[in-house]
């Protein structure tokens, strides 16, 4: 009898220290399994990002920043068939907060200083193509020179109500190109500090400039951009906590390189560009601007 009490109690702590086993187990396991998938996620591999800066889209005479229309569809044909995806600046800034993924081999698509041809001319492309692209305009372009003589595919700018019909066509969004700062003839040269202004002058320029687009922006269209284009590409580091503090998230520089975006925000600021000159085929182009992809 002492000695069945024995082998029964034997019995039950061989099966609790089994099912503890069982259970340290498991746990261990499944711990090590959320370990590995969390040190998965954060060793992600930067995602190249070639980004192209195109500026008028006009059928005659390419240039360095004129492109024609067949010029474009070639681009944009170019890209489809060599697997790439255009991005929009929303996408971006999401996957650079952790949320979505980005397509195998995406390209950022951008415009500067809001001609009207990219309403006229470029938007069937990228309809036809089904591709998204950003629009950096100059405010005093839209608010001066635009409504003087509009609607003109060779010379004009784009007037607010092109620029919400860009954004109705959900393919567009809209950049700060600065509101009066577009010049490089006398004076300070784009937004760039000047030589002997102070650091505290220099920031409240920049912010008042950049304020007056801001602002008309968010009573002409219901919307403010968070995406800044330097006039020229030229670029002063005391810029940078201004645009922040301002709310900007992607900041587009003219340095043709190629750029790595990873899960950090911070990666956003100071894109570089490609610009894209009608001077080159699409090929010339094309191969120039991701010869560290394709290579
Ligand atoms: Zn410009």
């Amino acid at each position: 009898m002492y000695l069945c009490c024995n082998i029964k109690k034997f019995l039950r702590l061989l099966l609790t220290d089994a099912a503890i086993f069982a259970i340290c187990g498991l746990v261990f396991f499944v711990g090590r399994k959320v370990f590995r998938s969390s040190a998965t996620s954060e060793e992600e591999s930067p995602v190249p990002l070639p980004v192209i800066m195109y500026h008028s889209v006009w059928d005659t005479s390419p240039s360095e920043y004129v492109v024609t229309p067949e010029q474009l569809d070639s681009d944009l044909k170019w890209l489809r068939d060599n697997g790439y995806s255009s991005v929009s600046a929303e996408e971006l800034v999401r996957y650079t907060h952790g949320q979505g993924a980005l397509p195998d081999k995406p390209v950022l698509i951008t415009f500067d200083d809001g001609h009207y041809n990219n309403l006229s001319d470029a938007l069937p492309v990228f309809e036809k193509y089904d591709m998204c692209f950003i629009v950096s305009v100059v405010g005093s372009y839209t608010d001066s020179l635009a409504p003087a003589d509009p609607h003109c595919s060779a010379y004009s700018y784009l007037t607010w109500e092109d620029i919400s019909a860009l954004l109705s066509s959900g393919r567009a969004e809209i950049g700060n190109h600065t509101y009066a700062m577009h010049s490089n003839s006398a004076g300070r040269k784009g937004c760039a500090r000047m030589n002997g202004e102070s650091e505290e002058d220099y920031r409240s320029a920049l912010r008042d400039d950049l304020t007056l687009l801001q602002t008309e922006s968010a009573a002409e269209l219901g919307y403010s951009p968070f995406i800044f284009a330097y006039p020229f590409g030229l670029i002063s580091r005391e810029s940078v906590p201004v645009l922040r503090d301002m709310g900007f998230l992607i900041t587009l520089t003219c340095y043709e390189r190629m750029n790595y975006i990873s899960r950090d925000p911070d990666c956003l600021f100071g894109l570089d560009r490609f610009n894209r000159s009608g001077l080159l085929s699409t090929e010339e182009y094309m191969t120039r601007m991701t010869k560290d992809i394709e290579a």
